[in-house]
């Protein structure tokens, strides 16, 4: 009887090491991939310093850290106390991010990035005015953040308000109905979603505005200090498409 129960007790102990042992080495083998330069090549893990510098490094950045969210893979960069230490004398935010205040979109998430990343203006549709405007040109002027995303998502709320167009619009939402209908109006004869048709023309207009905008933005664009492209984020898979439509012929920067 009793070496029976010694025998049980050291099968007991054997199994419980080999689980030990088979945890261990999937958290090495997971370690291994994402320090691998091959997964921090594709998931564009490059320098935070780099894509302040550069706002196509930055783009990058941005595209990166989606895939990781999106892959499930998120390494949740600078979200924490040291990085608070370490911004508490300032900032220097690598991207703007002209993006929906719909909360399934929370920005830091999405694109897996952390404390003094992106410096953030949210309303509904997007839609700009005079204060985020002066948000924009703060942000490039005073933080040297070089590039600027203007940040849609399908099935956006504002965007559905302008499409459908309802009478008597309580307060002051028909500010945003009015900012949007005109992007409206030039998707409907497209094919397909009418809603998600017209998210990407406001995302194409509204990187178009800002691009023309004085006296900041547009001297800035056109020298090629700065970026302004477009994206839109699927609430359904979480990725985010940059534009093609506001990717092509971006100035370049002038030889200094
Ligand atoms: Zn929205």
């Amino acid at each position: 009887m009793k070496k029976i129960f010694i025998v049980l007790i050291a099968f007991f102990a054997f199994q419980t090491q080999a689980f030990a042992q088979v945890k261990k080495t999937e958290k090495n083998k997971k370690a291994k991939i994402t320090d691998s330069v091959k997964w921090r090549a594709q998931h564009y893990i490059v320098n935070r310093d780099s894509a302040y510098a550069d706002p196509r490094i930055g783009l990058k950045k941005l595209q990166g850290g989606n895939r990781r969210f999106v892959e499930g893979k998120s390494i949740k960069p600078r979200q924490n106390y040291e990085t608070i230490k370490k911004l508490e004398n300032g900032q220097a935010p690598f991207a703007v991010i002209v993006g929906c205040s719909d909360s399934r979109v929370p920005n830091e998430m999405i694109f897996d990035q952390g404390l003094g990343d992106l410096f953030i203006i949210r309303t509904a549709g997007q839609v700009s005015a005079a204060a985020s405007y002066g948000s924009m040109e703060f942000a490039v002027l005073k933080l040297k953040t070089k590039l600027i995303v203007v940040l849609g998502h399908t099935e956006c709320g504002a965007v559905a308000a302008a499409v459908e167009r309802p009478e008597n619009v309580p307060g002051h939402i028909v500010t945003l109905i009015n900012d949007i209908k005109h992007a409206a109006a030039k998707s409907s004869h497209l094919h397909g979603d009418p809603v998600n048709n017209a998210v990407r023309q406001n995302v194409i207009e509204q990187v178009n505005s800002l691009r023309d905008l004085d006296p900041i933005l547009h001297k800035k664009y056109v020298d090629g200090e700065i970026l302004i492209v477009g994206a839109v984020y699927d609430i359904h898979t979480g990725k985010v498409e940059f534009l093609e439509e506001t990717l092509l012929n971006l100035p370049k920067p002038k030889a200094k």
